[in-house]
C-alpha cells in the first residue's frame, strides 16, 4: 500500500453523516472530488483503487480535547503523562485533533504545544490547539488570549480554562466573562470560531457561573464549549438546561473507568440520557481527553489512583451507541464528525463527506471497527495496520 495522488474507494456504504447508499469517492489529493455511482479511475494518472464493498464510509473524526504533549503530573512529577503519537491519533480513526495543556501551565508551555500541533500536521493529520491552560490568568502564546486567536493560525480558541473544580484557580464569573470577551473578538476578527472551553469539575457550583454570564450579558451561549460535562448526573442535568438555552455541551469519552470512582454514566448512556431529554443531538460532542491524567481522589481530596486517557476511548463509545444501543450511524458519527466542525467552525471542509471538502475518511468494516484511515486524502491506517508513521514512531508498530 503507497500513497498516491488519485485514490478511488469503491462500493462503500457512505454516511456523510446522512445516509447516500452504495457510493465510490474519488480523492485527488488532499481532497475528495466526486462521489457517485460507478466512477472510473482518471485516465493516463496512476490511481490506486480500494474496493471497499460491505463496509462503511464515514468523516474522519474530529477530537476536540487532547493533552498532544501530555498533561496531568497531579500525583508529582512522576506523573507527568507522555505526549501523543501519530499513531494514537489514526488507530482512534481521529483526522482531525485540538491540542491543550490542562492543570500544569506550569512546566508545559504554549510554544510547546504549538510545536506538537505543526510536528502532527506535518506527519499528516489536521491539528487546533487551545490557548490557555486551566488557571485565570491563563497562559497564552502572546500577551492575550485575544491576540493568539487573531495572530496564531491554530489557535481557535481558549481551554481548558478549569471551572468548578479543586484544581481551577477559583475563578470569579467576571474572570470568565472577560475571557469569553475576548475570545469573542479574537474570534470574529479571524473568522475562527474563538471557543472557550471549561474543564467542570466535580464541584458544586456545576454550570451555574455560566448561566450567570448568560443572564447578566450579552456573550452569546455558543461561545462556551464546557466539557466532562457527565462526569456525574447532577452536572449533566446543568448541561441538559445549557444545551435547552442553545449550548453546546462536550461528553468526556471512556467516562467510568476510573477506578473506585464509579459516579460518572457511561458516556454513550449519557448521549441517550440527553436525547430523552430533550437536548438535540446537534448539541452534543465527545472528546477522548486523550493523555490527561484520570486521577482518582479521596474525600480528603488526595489522590488514590491514576490512569492515561486514551484517545481510541472516542470511537469505542460510539461505536457501543451503534452496536449495543442501537442509535442510527448517522446520529451516533455526527457527535464526532460534524457536530465539533460546526462548534469549531470548522465545517464543511471537516466533519462531512462531500465533494470539495477535505479527504479525511474512516472505512468500518462490517462489526463496525475501524479498518482504514485516510487524512487529507493519505492512507494511514489499512486493514487494521498503520502506514503512515511519525517521524520517530517503530516502522513495525500498529
Ligand atoms: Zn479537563
Amino acid at each position: 500500500m503507497t500513497n498516491t495522488f488519485f485514490t478511488l474507494l469503491k462500493n462503500a456504504e457512505v454516511f456523510a453523516p446522512d445516509k447516500l447508499g452504495r457510493k465510490d469517492l474519488l480523492i485527488a489529493g488532499d481532497k475528495i472530488v466526486a462521489i457517485g455511482s460507478q466512477l472510473e479511475a482518471p485516465a493516463d494518472y496512476s490511481c490506486q483503487i480500494i474496493d471497499v464493498d460491505g463496509y462503511v464510509a464515514v468523516p474522519g473524526f474530529i477530537d476536540n480535547h487532547v493533552h498532544l504533549i501530555g498533561g496531568g503530573g497531579e500525583g508529582g512529577y512522576a506523573t507527568r503523562t507522555p505526549e501523543v503519537q501519530l499513531g494514537d491519533i489514526i488507530r482512534a480513526g481521529v483526522t482531525t485533533v485540538v491540542g491543550c495543556l490542562g492543570t500544569d501551565g506550569t512546566t508545559r508551555h504554549m510554544t510547546a504545544l504549538l510545536a506538537k500541533a505543526r510536528g502532527l500536521e506535518a506527519e499528516g493529520v489536521t491539528t487546533y490547539i487551545y490557548t490557555g491552560s486551566y488557571e485565570v490568568p491563563t497562559n497564552t502564546i502572546t500577551r492575550n488570549v485575544r491576540d493568539d486567536i487573531i495572530i496564531i493560525d491554530k489557535v481557535i480558541g481558549c481551554g481548558e480554562i478549569a471551572i468548578s473544580d479543586h484544581r481551577s484557580a477559583q475563578p470569579t464569573k467576571e474572570d470568565i466573562a472577560k475571557l469569553a470577551a475576548e475570545c469573542r473578538t479574537g474570534g470574529m476578527l479571524s473568522g475562527k470560531a474563538g471557543i472557550l472551553q471549561l474543564h467542570v469539575g466535580d464541584g458544586k457550583n456545576k454550570l451555574s457561573m455560566l448561566f450567570d454570564i448568560m443572564n447578566e450579558g450579552e456573550i452569546p451561549i455558543t461561545q462556551f464549549l464546557p466539557t466532562h460535562i457527565s462526569r456525574n448526573q447532577a452536572l449533566l442535568d446543568d448541561g441538559v438546561r445549557f444545551a435547552a438555552l442553545g449550548g453546546t455541551i462536550d461528553i468526556t469519552a471512556g467516562g467510568v473507568k476510573r477506578p473506585g470512582k464509579e459516579t460518572g454514566l457511561r458516556p454513550s448512556d449519557a448521549v441517550l440520557y440527553c436525547l430523552e431529554k430533550g437536548v438535540p443531538l446537534s448539541r452534543l460532542t465527545m472528546s477522548s481527553d486523550g493523555n490527561g491524567s484520570l486521577p482518582t481522589f479521596n474525600e480528603q481530596g488526595q489522590l488514590v489512583g491514576l490512569e492515561v486517557a486514551q484517545m481510541d476511548a472516542l470511537y469505542q463509545d460510539i461505536r457501543e451507541l451503534i452496536i449495543g444501543k442501537h442509535l442510527e450511524i448517522k446520529d451516533a458519527i455526527r457527535i464526532i464528525t460534524e457536530n465539533p466542525a460546526k462548534a469549531l467552525k470548522l465545517y464543511p471542509k471537516k466533519g462531512c463527506l462531500q465533494v470539495g471538502g477535505d479527504a479525511d475518511i474512516v472505512i468500518l468494516d462490517q462489526d463496525m471497527n475501524i479498518a482504514h484511515v485516510l487524512a487529507k486524502g493519505n492512507i494511514m491506517l489499512y486493514e487494521k495496520k498503520q502506514i503512515t508513521f511519525g517521524t520517530f514512531e517503530k516502522r513495525n508498530a500498529g
